[in-house]
This record gives C-alpha cells, sequence and structure tokens, in this order.
C-alpha cells in the first residue's frame, strides 16, 4: 500500500507565512498556531500511512489522500480514502493529545488537557458528512454502495473518555487489522474497473482554484519579509555573490536556492511575477539581475509589453524539504 502523501499546500502556505510575517505583526500568533496545527495533523497522517502500509491484504487497495467534495456549505475534505474491491472506508485521523470527549447529546467534541476544556470540530461529524457525500458521489455515478469511517487516534499522548457512537474509533497501530478484518468480512465485490472509475471520478475536483493565503489573515503585500531562504537553516537573507547564494547564518553555499524561493512566492501572490517582483523578492540589488535569474527559469509571458512578466511553473517539491525541517523540530 504505498503512493506517497504530499505536503498539503496549505501547510505549506502556512509554513511560509509563519516565517515572512514580521514578529510585531498582530496576526502572527493565529499564522503560528495554525500551523503548528496544520503540522500535528499532517504528522498523524504520516503516521497513519506508515501502519497502513502495514496491513497484509490479499487485494491491493487504491489509496488516496486528501481529497476533496463539493458540500452543501463548504467542501468536504477527507484525509485519506481507501477503495478496496471488499470495502470503501474514510479516515478520519485525529492527531490531538489529552483525554477526548465525543458528547452525543450536543454533538461537541472536546478535550481536557490540563485541567483546561478545549472545544474542537468534531471528528464524528465530519466523517459523517464526508461518508455521506462519497456515498452520494458514488450513487451519481452508477456504483451505489455503503461507504465505512473510522477515527484514527494518532497520537499516543491521547486517552478516549468518551467514545462516539456512530462511528469506531482505532489507535493507529491498531488500523492493519481494522483493514484486514474488513478484507475478510468482504461486504462488497468490486472490480478494477469499477475501482479506477471511481479513483477516476474524485481525481477530477483535484483541480481547485489558487487559494488566497494573504487574504485568510488579511495581509497585504507589504507585511511580508522577503529575500531567499537558505536551504541549509532555512532562514531568510541568503546573500548574492560570484553567481551564488551565501548564507551568512550557516555558511551554505547555494547555486538555486532562489527557486525555492520564488515557489514560495507562487503560493502567496500566485504564478504571474514580474521582473521587478523578483527583484524585490529575492532581496536583490538591481534589476538586470533579476531578470537573468527570471530568464532561466520563468516563462516568458510576451501579453504585457512594458514591464515583463512571467509565470513560474508549478514545483512545489522545492518547499518540502522546509516543511520536514518544521514538522522534525515540532516533534
Ligand atoms: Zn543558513
Amino acid at each position: 500500500m504505498k503512493s506517497r502523501r504530499e505536503v498539503p499546500e496549505r501547510l505549506t502556505a502556512l509554513a511560509v507565512l509563519q516565517s515572512r510575517v514580521p514578529a510585531r505583526h498582530e496576526q502572527r500568533g493565529r499564522i503560528r498556531q495554525d500551523c503548528r496545527n496544520r503540522l500535528a495533523g499532517y504528522a498523524g497522517e504520516k503516521r497513519a500511512d506508515f501502519f497502513m502500509a502495514e496491513a497484509r491484504m490479499r487485494e491491493r487497495p487504491i489509496v488516496l489522500r486528501d481529497v476533496e467534495l463539493p458540500g452543501v456549505m463548504t467542501p468536504i475534505q477527507t484525509d485519506t480514502l481507501i477503495l478496496h474491491p471488499a470495502f470503501i472506508l474514510v479516515l478520519e485521523i485525529k492527531n490531538i493529545a489529552g483525554e477526548l470527549f465525543f458528547d452525543e447529546l450536543s454533538g461537541q467534541f472536546y478535550r481536557m488537557q490540563s485541567g483546561k476544556r478545549e472545544g474542537m470540530r468534531n471528528p464524528e461529524d465530519q466523517l459523517n458528512r464526508a461518508i455521506a457525500a462519497l456515498e452520494n458521489h458514488f450513487a451519481s455515478i452508477g456504483i451505489p454502495l455503503p461507504v465505512e469511517g473510522a477515527i484514527v487516534m494518532a497520537s499516543y499522548k491521547s486517552v478516549l473518555q468518551r467514545a462516539p457512537i456512530t462511528q469506531p474509533v482505532i489507535t493507529v497501530d491498531r488500523l492493519p487489522v481494522h483493514l484486514e478484518n474488513l478484507e475478510k468480512a468482504g461486504c462488497l465485490t468490486l472490480d478494477r474497473p469499477q475501482l479506477i472509475k471511481m479513483r477516476d471520478s474524485l481525481l477530477v475536483n483535484r483541480k481547485k482554484p489558487h487559494d488566497k493565503y494573504l487574504n485568510w489573515y488579511g495581509l497585504a503585500k507589504a507585511d511580508i519579509m522577503t529575500g531567499v531562504r537558505c536551504p541549509g537553516c532555512f532562514v531568510i537573507g541568503m546573500q548574492r555573490g560570484r553567481g551564488q547564494w551565501i548564507c551568512n547564518l550557516c555558511g551554505v553555499i547555494s547555486k538555486d536556492a532562489h527557486l525555492a524561493t520564488l515557489q514560495e512566492y507562487r503560493l502567496l501572490l500566485g504564478e504571474m511575477i514580474f521582473s521587478n517582483e523578483v527583484r524585490w523578492f529575492l532581496g536583490l540589488d538591481n534589476l538586470a539581475m533579476a531578470m537573468r535569474i527570471i530568464n532561466d527559469y520563468g516563462i516568458y509571458n510576451g501579453h504585457f509589453k512594458r514591464n515583463r512578466a512571467f509565470a513560474l511553473p508549478q514545483e512545489r517539491f522545492r518547499l518540502e524539504s522546509y516543511v520536514h525541517h518544521l514538522l522534525y523540530k515540532s516533534t
């Protein structure tokens, strides 16, 4: 059961934002907290991937990550969806420490930690919405079937004090056994072409418009700290000299550190970039240097006659090592 889980775009954008918004900015605290929460979520999903790979099943399932379905009010996101000939399973993965309570009467979900009660989005409700949306979706493509769900507890520091009623909760270590049991119980008999049809119908929804991350926090372009990020210590502000980038903090020298930094620009401000913006964002002294750099990398867009515009290719993988560095630091 392979298929790599990409670092989600939202997490990458938050990682970029939290390091490019100055400490004095009023939104900095909120951005950092959101980033920490998403890092924890991602770490939980990766842990679930690890255990899922250990399941011994006769038939190979198709695993989809971060699938988005149109919902009534807002899109419905599923962390992990498993398409297997014998079952369809959607996982809601929670990486939350503390004592956890599902209150069936009020529909509330909260945790108690160090005597403090903190309410959170109810994973049971999220899961039930995802299941309903998936069942509707599969029926709409001519494959009506029941979808199973499970809430996966990915943190070893969590204790379930009151369980939900409608959905099973399993610890992440039990995931392989859970999958093996579902295969044995085998409620469905789907063939490969059907599974592929289901997969493809979900991947169609993948292309969504670019999120406006600056708007989320009411940020303006002027709130963003510019400069090239060091691929060694990940601090912003490399110096340009002799055709390369030098970090004065850790001494790393790089020829192409600006490529990842331009991906940060793309994530926050969109794929189009003018040559003077290249100069601004990379913190360069002169426009000629910016032009040289972007000519080698961006795709020239001839629509603009005076100020030259370029399209930056989508290469978000260039930011993965930075996010993994944060992940490593936070765990
Ligand atoms: Zn450095």
